[in-house]
């Protein structure tokens, strides 16, 4: 099947255009289509994160300090359970899509035929540098594509691990890894691709768009944003406070979808700040800096981000940094100032702005008024008050009475809305993804109906009219 072949991309002296083209000729053989061949890849690439699991952690504790547990629950054991969840489900994925047929097209048959795209460009971002490298490539793989994978530079150690491991283990006819920082990303990205898949911030996720703009080429945008966080005052206090815990500060709260703030009525906050110091206590211990689970900011640049946005915040607790790993103790600010950078950006570390508001309403309002988030929480005894926040806002996701939980099942398709982005994957939805969904009609000879074709009369059209 002819694939058009890269032409001019050339970029900051940087050219990917035999990269691309050889990829494009692969995917042209159709020996990604096979089944059989992409169920090997994926065995292979389940092979590789098992052999090489000792590396990986080594690589994310270098690259973030990421304790064991983390690295492996939020990485490698991810991706081994996202592979096995691709491969049970495969040969569903691919099947045609029956749909009814309409009687003016009997006898016939519909359905969509998933089709491979071609080939691909993954770009990951640092803070989950292998699960979101490869979690897309795990979809791309499914779905029959060639890709390139372009790690963070900010996570070094994973990308050059990857870079290693990624031709030993898979068939480099189809998949390349391209490591480097913004030249290499913005000559991948003067290429022309079947698809675009990015992760990261805003900024850059409007550069990708704009050049995928250029060739036509559909982009899946997962980017982030300011998640809030709703905790009612009708809540299991000590439960909710150890969820939060787990969210905001797994990753020294360098995730995505970690709850960047919460709303609390006025005159619940104390209580929640008390009860959320003491889980820090129970699972960080008195002093998180010297606890082997807590993790660095990725580099200094960041650290010092985060500091600014302490300066002048009220500070209740934490606060604490050490320049040197680098990293900044779990720390809670009460009530900044709406203005302020901190409740302005996306915080992307160990800072938890507790904001109080006058009622849920307010809650809800103060919202609604900001960019659509990625992920949404609340917190609540009372199932009504979690109908009518899940009702009356718009975020990614949304998940109650815990945080980050419903990453968990590969049944729920994981993406943005609005600013925090568009498209989305995890299971079938990154099979679909990767996939074009062909619309085909099949039709038989028989039973002819001369009405459709011309000289047209009233007869014929009130038949028409009849079986539309
Ligand atoms: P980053 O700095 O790692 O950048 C992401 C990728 O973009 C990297 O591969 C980088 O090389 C590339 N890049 C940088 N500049 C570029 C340019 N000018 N042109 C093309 N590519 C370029 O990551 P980041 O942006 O700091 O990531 C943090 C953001 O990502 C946060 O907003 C976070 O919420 C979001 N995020 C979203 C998800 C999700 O799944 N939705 C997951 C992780 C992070």
């Amino acid at each position: 099947m002819a694939n058009r072949p890269v032409l001019h991309a050339v970029e900051n002296g940087i050219c990917f255009v035999d990269t691309v083209n050889a990829l494009k000729n692969s995917f042209s053989t159709g020996k990604t289509r096979s089944l059989d061949w992409r169920r090997g890849q994926l065995e292979n690439l389940k092979r590789m994160l098992i052999e090489n699991e000792h590396d990986i952690l080594k690589a994310l504790k270098a690259d973030l300090g990421k304790c064991e547990t983390e690295a492996y629950t939020s990485e490698c054991g991810y991706l081994l359970s996202d592979i096995e969840h691709t491969l049970k489900h495969l040969n569903k994925w691919t099947k045609p899509r029956r749909v009814s047929t309409p009687i003016v097209a009997w006898p016939g048959k519909s359905f969509q035929q998933p089709e491979p795209l071609g080939t691909v460009l993954i770009i990951g971002a640092w803070n989950y540098p292998l699960q979101l490298l490869l979690a897309p490539y795990v979809a791309a793989l499914a779905a029959g594509n060639c890709a390139v994978l372009k790690p963070s530079e900010l996570s070094p150690a994973t990308s050059s691990l990857v870079a290693r491991l990624i031709p030993q283990y898979m068939d480099t006819t189809t998949v390349t890894v391209v490591e480097g920082a913004k030249d290499e990303a913005t000559a991948l990205l003067a290429c022309h691709w079947d698809h675009i898949f990015y992760t990261g911030g805003e900024v850059v996720g409007k550069i990708v768009m704009a050049a995928a703009a250029r060739h036509l080429t559909p982009v899946t945008l997962e980017l982030g944003g300011k998640s809030p966080c709703i905790v009612d005052k009708h809540t299991n206090l000590k439960v909710t406070a150890r969820r939060l815990v787990w969210g905001k500060w797994m990753n020294s709260g360098q995730t995505c979808i970690a709850p960047d703030y919460v709303l609390v009525e006025k005159g619940q906050e104390n209580q929640l700040i008390d009860a959320i110091k003491k889980e820090l206590k129970s699972q960080y211990g008195k002093d998180p800096l010297a606890s082997r689970d807590f993790g660095n900011i990725v580099n200094t640049r960041h650290l010092q981000r985060l500091k600014e946005y302490l300066e002048g915040a009220p500070v209740v607790y934490g606060g604490q940094i050490d320049e040197a790993r680098p990293a900044m103790s779990p720390t809670i600010v009460l009530n900044p100032s709406v203005d302020s950078k901190v409740m302005q950006e996306e915080i992307f570390g160990p800072i938890l702005p507790i904001v109080t508001v006058a009622s849920l309403d307010d809650a809800i309002e103060f919202i609604n008024q900001r960019p659509k988030p990625l992920a949404l929480y609340a917190f609540s005894d009372d199932d009504s008050v979690l109908e009518k926040i899940i009702a009356q806002t718009s975020s990614g996701s949304v998940c109650t009475n815990d945080t980050m939980m419903f990453m968990t099942n590969p049944e729920l398709p994981f993406g943005g809305v609005g600013n925090s982005g568009m498209g989305n994957y995890h299971g079938r939805a990154g099979f679909d993804t990767f996939s074009h969904l062909k619309t085909v009609m099949k039709r038989a000879f028989a039973l002819d109906a001369p009405f459709r074709y011309a000289p047209y009369s009233k007869l014929k059209l009130s038949l028409l009219k009849k079986l539309l």
